[in-house]
């Protein structure tokens, strides 16, 4: 097997992609490399012996693992480097254990606003519910540079599956990203994506419009489900896509009852007149 690249996005920083691209990971899950003294990993990615071994490889000097969050796809790395070397991994933990690294056992729990500083570099913790209740984006100050896990993936729309994900807290999450100097992007999956502000604005409006589409559907339709107002709300996505979408569809439908402008009774949603 032909050994994983190792890119250099900044003075820095550094990116390993794991082999474990799919539908839902893109090319695959980025590992980050901060530091060229004592170098801090942020999220080692899945279970993959060859992409641990690449990490080693690129870096002898590993003082930490930083993780975004705890899905299969991010977390799950931190057990195989720790075989390897004695060093402590950071992150926040969750209560939900569906599709979630049960694994992961931090050192200590980060918090938001904290600021880690290492004598080459700073990074600030940013606590970005949404996508996952525990999800934290890293701000390396220096080169203004924000790592996003999967809070902003480049070249596809996040996944927000309840109850673990929460649309009302993605958009906050969003929103809260402009309180910050940004001029770069280090997404956990695809490609560097520039102007952070702009990003999050346009994925805000994108998730607003879908919510739009969901309002009128539910008020043409009066009352229903997911599965039942999957085709009419993502009309312009293939069927293929479908369970994903019911995923999302939920957490708008979940964002409109939190919002009080539709109701619930017992499995279905309800269109309400206001005023
Ligand atoms: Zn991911």
């Amino acid at each position: 097997m032909e050994a994983e690249k190792v890119i250099q996005i900044s003075p820095l920083i550094r990116r390993i992609t794991a082999g474990n691209g799919s539908v839902f990971t893109g090319p695959g899950t980025n590992t980050y490399l901060v530091g060229n003294e004592d170098v801090t990993v942020i999220d080692p990615g899945p279970a993959m012996q060859d992409h641990i071994d690449a990490i080693l490889a690129a870096s002898k000097n590993i003082k930490q693992i930083l993780v975004t969050h705890t899905h299969p796809d991010h977390s799950p790395g931190v057990r195989l480097l720790k075989n390897k070397l004695d060093i402590p991994a950071y992150g926040m933990l969750t209560n939900s254990t569906k599709n979630q690294d049960t694994t992961f056992s931090p050192e200590r729990i980060l918090e938001d606003g904290e600021l880690l500083e290492e004598n080459e570099f700073s990074l600030e913790v940013v606590h970005t519910p949404g996508h996952a209740s525990n999800h934290l984006c890293f701000i390396l100050k220096e080169e203004k540079f924000i790592f996003t896990g999967d809070h902003i993936m480049s070249g596809s729309t996040v996944v927000i599956g309840p109850p673990d994900g929460n649309m009302n807290q993605y958009i906050k999450s969003l929103e809260k990203l402009k309180n910050y100097d940004l001029k770069k992007i280090a997404p956990g999956h695809g490609d560097i994506l520039e102007n952070p502000h702009e990003v999050a604005d346009w994925i805000i409006s994108h998730r607003l419009e879908r919510e739009k589409k969901v309002f009128s559907a539910l008020k043409e339709a009066s009352r229903g489900t997911p599965e039942s107002l999957v085709e009419r709300v993502y009309d312009d996505v293939d069927s293929s896509l479908f369970p994903i979408a019911k995923a999302s569809l939920l957490a708008h439908l979940i964002k409109l009852e939190e919002d009080k402008v539709i109701a619930k009774e017992g499995e279905e949603y309800i269109w309400q007149e206001l005023n």
